[in-house]
């Protein structure tokens, strides 16, 4: 899945509205230190779900929000919208009919948050669900920060087997196995509790 368009309002530096259009081929960014450039990657990762602040280079959520500066107020509320191309049709079934996919996540400062797909209010999940094995996703391969590539090499063995995974396709059967397991146990469990009422009303 090729990104097309970020839109970011109120995450972190940007204080007003900022759209990048991402061309084919390379897109660099360039300016002086402080000026976003990290920023711009850390609204990727939050608008595709990630959940830990420290991994957007934060203490708490709310430190996403643009907090104010000499000139501005803080903001009440962050936005950032993902535009896919979706031409190679790799997103799951469900979205196979749309030429694009724009994902959209809300915080607003009283805690509350939103999360979009195609401008349609849906889970956390169902956004996790959309980026399994394309690649892309919060902690996917996609994203290159510094050092990783280091950490990959020194990596364990089964650090580096979750990588392969999702590049050949199968994180979603796992996630999935994992849910049915779950299921199974709770269904053995209520089973077990069932044999003892009848056990006991007998
Ligand atoms: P470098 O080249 O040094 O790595 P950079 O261009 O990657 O810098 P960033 O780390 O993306 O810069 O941005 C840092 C700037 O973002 C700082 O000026 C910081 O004050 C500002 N910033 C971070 N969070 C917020 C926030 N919640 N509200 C307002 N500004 C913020």
């Amino acid at each position: 899945m090729k990104i097309k368009r970020l839109d970011i309002i109120g995450f972190k530096s940007f204080v007003d509205k900022v759209s990048l259009d991402f061309q084919h081929g390379i897109t660099g960014v360039v300016g002086p230190n402080g000026c976003g450039k990290s920023n711009i990657v850390d609204a990727i990762r939050w608008v595709m779900g990630e959940q830990n602040a420290r991994h957007l280079r934060g203490r708490a959520m709310e430190d996403i929000i643009f907090g104010g500066s000499e000139s501005r107020k803080p903001h009440g509320m962050a936005q950032v919208s993902i535009v896919f191309d979706n031409s190679a049709k790799i997103c799951p079934p469900a979205y196979k009919d749309y030429a694009e996919i724009m994902v959209t996540r809300r915080l607003y400062r009283n805690g509350d948050s939103e999360y979009l797909i195609n401008k349609t209010a849906c889970r956390l999940l169902d956004i996790t669900e959309l980026f399994m094995d394309t690649g892309v996703g919060a902690r996917a391969y996609s994203i290159i920060e510094q050092g990783k590539v280091g950490m990959l090499i020194s990596a364990k063995p089964e650090e580096r087997r979750s990588l392969i995974e999702e590049a050949a396709g199968v994180t979603k059967f796992k996630a999935r196995k994992k849910t049915a397991l779950r299921k199974m146990d709770a269904t053995k469990q209520n089973m077990v509790r069932l044999g003892d009422i009848i056990s006991e009303v007998r």
